[in-house]
């Protein structure tokens, strides 16, 4: 069972975890639970760490107040009784005071690594675990918690997004957690968190504890991973942007994989690998709700009456054209372009090319938009061709198996994108032909949404969100 950030931070949140427990324990079902930084403790950790480089040692102090509010807040509403209480808060005071050295020493180097930005977002996580460890015992039920690397989560030194080794994984998680299972206690696991073969910690990626959940499940051999968050499931498409969406009451892996790669449910893109390798249903729930069924991502492929079960938008992307006549009947020139991106690690999202080969356009993360720009000119110097970049986009992507092999779906998605006056830069399907995504203005993003949603969704099983 993994538990998000959102339920965590919630009022009350750490007591309604410890509920959830309490209950799924008594049913005689035994489990391992997972769990994410408070709330939006990890985006309050990674600006500290990019801005600790020019920081006094009391806007450090401020950063440390702020997380230690958050932190106190949720154990104050937990159920822990006084001694209880005292004891988890000298585990946080330490990480605090650890983090404190760790900022400062950026601040002192005016250096941050990939490396110490990890050290620095994986207190968000070594923070709340003993946390909710300390609420499962106030229960009566046996618990200690883990870091992911303690827990046996092994990776390459990717910082920032590890790649996990299975084989390694596999031995090492069986080997940390079958003896606190086995003692009838469970074990909370630090979500997101990893260690790479030399004992660092790493991070899996934003939206990786949910990654961390699966893997441990793999490594387990587990019946099912639940993961618990604040909304009824997976939704047809994003709450704050459609007032009343509706539940998905079941997906495919594939389906589901799609999804999380185009930003629904921040979900890590690879976190359903392990789940769909090792053939384990994943449940999404909510926490506030636990009594509906959620969503069940499983390997079945149900073609549902509409096409379109859930529309996406991916931000923070910008496009990339490559124009210019030259580019015609030229082989070799989309490799040159896309080698060049790669030489400067910059990962294309999505790719497009008109018959006419007069152009190419892309879509980049923002982040690496004006260095693929640079990239690209510099590479193609002189031969006539213009690169724009155009930060202001966003990418919107109707995903369904449904739209497999079924015409008059593009007509239906486009047509209700039209009506609505909404012009379309770039369009993509993917091979799997389980998502359409294209891209619109920055500010014509959350209209095509309503549009595709209102138009084009199928919600005749789901239930109202
Ligand atoms: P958690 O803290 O549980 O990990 P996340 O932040 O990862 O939660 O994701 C949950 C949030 O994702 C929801 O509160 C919801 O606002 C948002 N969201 C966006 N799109 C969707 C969607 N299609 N289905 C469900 N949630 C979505
Ligand atoms: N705390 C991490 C993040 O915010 C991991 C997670 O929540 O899944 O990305
Ligand atoms: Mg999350």
């Amino acid at each position: 069972m993994k538990f998000g950030g959102s339920l965590l931070a919630s009022h009350h949140g750490v007591r309604r975890v410890g509920d959830i427990v309490e209950r799924t324990r008594k049913a005689g079902d035994e489990f391992v639970v997972v769990v994410s930084a408070l709330g939006d403790v990890t985006d309050v950790l990674l600006r500290a760490a990019s801005d600790a480089k020019s920081w006094s040692e009391e806007k450090i102090l401020e950063a440390i107040e702020e997380l230690r509010r958050i932190h106190l807040t949720a154990i104050e509403q937990s159920s822990l009784g006084k001694n209880g209480k005292a004891e988890v808060l000298r585990n946080i005071e330490a990480s605090l005071e650890r983090l404190r050295e760790t900022l400062l020493g950026i601040s002192i180097l005016k250096e941050l690594s990939p490396r110490s930005r990890d050290l620095v977002v994986s207190f968000g996580e070594r923070m709340s675990s003993p946390i909710v460890s300390a609420e499962i015992r106030s229960r009566g039920i046996g618990s200690s918690s883990l870091t992911g690397g303690e827990a046996g989560v092994i990776t390459d030194d990717t910082f920032g997004e590890a790649v996990p080794i299975h084989g390694a994984t596999i031995r090492s998680v069986r080997r940390q957690l079958m003896p606190i299972l086995e003692r009838g206690a469970v074990p909370v696991v630090a979500g997101f968190i990893a260690r790479s073969k030399d004992g660092e910690i790493t991070t899996l990626g934003r939206g990786g504890s949910d990654y961390t959940a699966t893997l441990l499940a793999s490594s387990l051999g587990a019946d099912e991973v639940w993961i618990w968050t604040d909304v009824d499931g997976i939704l047809t498409a994003d709450p704050r942007v459609v007032k009343k969406p509706f539940t998905v009451p079941q997906l495919s892996y594939a389906e589901a994989e799609e999804l999380a790669f185009f930003g629904a449910k921040n979900m890590h893109p690879l976190a359903l690998g392990p789940a769909r390798t090792a053939a384990i249903p994943v449940r999404i729930k909510n926490g506030f709700r636990p009594e509906l069924p959620g969503t069940l991502i499983t390997k079945e492929e149900t073609k549902s009456r509409g096409v379109v079960k859930v529309v996406a938008v991916v931000r923070s992307v910008g496009l990339l054209t490559v124009a210019g006549e030259t580019l015609q009947g030229r082989p070799g020139i989309a490799a040159e372009v896309f080698s060049a991106l790669a030489s400067s690690r910059v990962n294309v999202l999505m790719i497009s090319q008109s018959v006419s080969e007069a152009n190419i356009s892309m879509i980049v993360r923002r982040a690496s938009l004006r260095l693929a720009e640079k990239a690209l000119r510099r590479e193609l110097k002189g031969r006539g061709i213009a690169v724009e970049g155009d930060p202001e986009v966003s990418v919107v992507a109707a995903v369904g198996a449904g739209m497999r092999g079924e015409k008059g779906v593009a007509a239906k998605i486009f047509g209700a994108i039209a009506s609505r006056g909404i012009n379309v830069r770039m369009i993509a399907q993917g091979s799997s032909e389980l998502n359409v995504s294209f891209v619109v203005n920055e500010r014509d993003a959350d209209d095509a949404v309503r549009a595709l949603h209102g138009q084009v969704v199928n919600h005749v099983r789901g239930s109202r969100g």
